[in-house]
């Protein structure tokens, strides 16, 4: 059997490996290293793909959250909400911007931030809410976007780890996780559905204006050369990068097309244990989304509804499989970002998932044999436990 990794960069390089290698050699053969034809390349593939008017690249995606916080004009004491239960980015930037992050418990079953308890910490300070697509899966758009119809506040999605999923509306329409609300933002770190190699990221929008502003600010605020009209950002994706992403793009169906059958095959495996509770596939999706990307199963993330956890992790780790555990500590627990606001009765869900959750190797090259080796591992420990 083939090494067990978390993913396995280098097997999904090899298959393209031809044209990603002729794509790089190109940008050093023209020298366009910053904003170079590549970048424009993938900029108008990407807003074809998402179906969105304007793709913005940038260097990562903590910057893309930054610069569409910075370009919606909030004042110091603003207020933002989002998850709980997300990567530290979503955060840190609404602190570095000396606004106020309201954090928001998330949904047991999706991961995402539970809508019924948004309005809850809506104030007169509140501008925006940041839901985040965990682990590949659309939070509920359709009432995020109704709450902030109601409410008159921005929407920026944190699509870092949902790229090429889908939201269904009640009306059956169907957009690409990103492109819902008023900005949309994603990362490119090379572990991500679609990973450049290296640090990468981009912004989308359907709105001419916050596009305007956008692609100022991610260039030190100028929109004629050397007139500064605002404080930007350098915040640039490379040419190599975008020659890299350019190359694997028109494979994103096909690699979360390959994750979703890998979870499916976990979720066959696994769901006969009692004690484990296998993800949710998706907004009305029956079995795995065969006619959309409801999920796109960034990560394949159980629930262990005993206390044996962390025995797991020591079992797994002794078998030499790999796994993650996203994400060990609820963020109002964080040191930088403990607050006296925050009640940790508030957030039951997210202390649970936190003690309860283990996310097994997921990407777009694993094999029946290996779902199969870590599922038979797994099952077995926790039916002897
Ligand atoms: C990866 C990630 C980010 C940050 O992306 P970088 O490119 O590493 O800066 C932000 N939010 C979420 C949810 C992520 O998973």
């Amino acid at each position: 059997m083939k090494k067990i990794q978390m993913v396995d960069l280098q097997s999904q390089y090899n298959k393209i490996k031809d044209v990603v290698d002729s794509s790089i050699i190109s940008v050093m053969e023209n020298a366009s290293f910053i904003n170079g034809p590549t970048v424009k390349s993938f900029q108008k593939n990407l807003e074809d793909y998402l179906g969105v008017k304007h793709v913005i690249p940038c260097a990562n995606g903590t910057d893309a959250l930054q610069i569409a916080m910075m370009s919606l004009d909030l004042k110091p004491g603003d207020e933002v909400i989002t998850t709980n239960f997300t990567f530290a980015a979503t955060v840190e930037v609404i602190s570095l911007l000396n606004l106020k992050p309201v954090l928001v418990d998330v949904e047991l079953d999706s991961f995402n931030i539970d809508c019924n308890k948004i309005k809850k910490a809506i104030t007169s300070k509140t501008k925006a809410i940041v839901p985040v697509h965990l682990f590949g899966q659309s939070a509920d758009m359709e009432k995020v976007m109704q709450i902030a119809k109601e409410y008159n506040l921005f929407v920026i999605e944190d699509n870092a780890q949902a790229i090429g999923a889908t939201f269904q509306f009640s009306s059956g329409i169907k957009r690409k996780t990103g492109t819902i609300g008023d900005i949309g933002t994603t990362s490119f770190f090379p572990s991500k559905n679609l990973g450049c190699f290296g640090d990468g990221g981009a912004l989308f929008t359907n709105n001419d204006d916050l596009a305007y502003k956008i692609r100022g600010i991610v260039n030190h605020g100028m929109y004629e050369r050397y007139h500064h009209d605002v404080v930007g950002v350098n915040s640039r994706l490379d040419s190599v990068q975008a020659a890299v992403l350019d190359a694997k793009l028109p494979h994103l169906n096909s690699y979360n097309k390959s994750r979703q059958t890998s979870a499916k095959k976990y979720t066959e495996l696994l769901k006969g244990c009692d004690k484990i509770k296998t993800p949710m596939f998706s907004n009305g999706c029956i079995d795995v989304c065969s006619n959309c990307h409801c999920h796109v199963f960034h990560q394949y993330t159980i629930r262990i509804l005993s206390d044996k956890r962390n025995d797991l992790s020591k079992y797994l780790s002794d078998l030499k499989i790999p796994f993650g555990i996203y994400y060990p500590i609820p963020l109002h627990r964080q040191k930088a970002y403990k607050n006296k606001d925050y009640d940790d009765e508030d957030f039951l869900n997210t202390n649970l998932l936190s003690s309860q959750v283990i996310s097994l190797p997921m990407h777009s090259e694993l094999t029946d044999e290996q779902i199969e080796y870590i599922s038979g591992k797994i099952t077995k420990f926790l039916s002897q436990s």
